[in-house]
């Protein structure tokens, strides 16, 4: 596993309109991006904070994972993605040590990054993503 950094945090808000502002005036971040992914019934708001990025995910549907995450567990921290050389490789690695896994083979993801996740049950209640930008 060759992780080089943590590339996002992703954090669930019921509301853009309300927590961007926070991020842009209170917090001094300027969001750069905006981006529905379809597949995940999110839509991301990023912002940069040196090499690090904050993700914010709003659900666009009331079964949306992020719906459903708000519901039981309020706003908050909803992952931790590492960038890692490799995520197909790692995801092997990871599978054959008996690592339980939510994706087996990468997807796509917000700003075109291939991604994958771990169970947070394998992770210490952290749902834990890999990302890489494709060659
Ligand atoms: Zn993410």
């Amino acid at each position: 596993m060759d992780i080089t950094h943590i590339e996002h945090l992703g954090i669930a808000v019921k509301s853009f309109d309300e927590a961007i502002p926070f991020y842009e005036n209170i917090l001094g971040f300027k969001c750069y991006a905006i981006e529905e992914v379809a597949e995940q019934k999110v839509k991301t708001a990023f912002f940069k904070v040196g090499q690090t990025k904050i993700e914010l995910l709003e659900a666009t549907s009331d079964d949306s994972p992020i719906a459903k995450f708000i519901e039981k567990r309020g706003e908050g921290i909803h992952h931790m993605a590492y960038h890692v050389n490799g995520v197909a490789e790692s995801l092997k690695e990871l599978d054959a040590k008996g690592i339980r896994l939510i994706d087996k083979t990468p997807r796509k993801g917000a700003e075109g990054l291939d991604i994958a996740f771990v169970h947070p049950k394998a992770a210490f209640g952290v749902l834990t993503e890999l990302c890489e930008k494709p060659e």
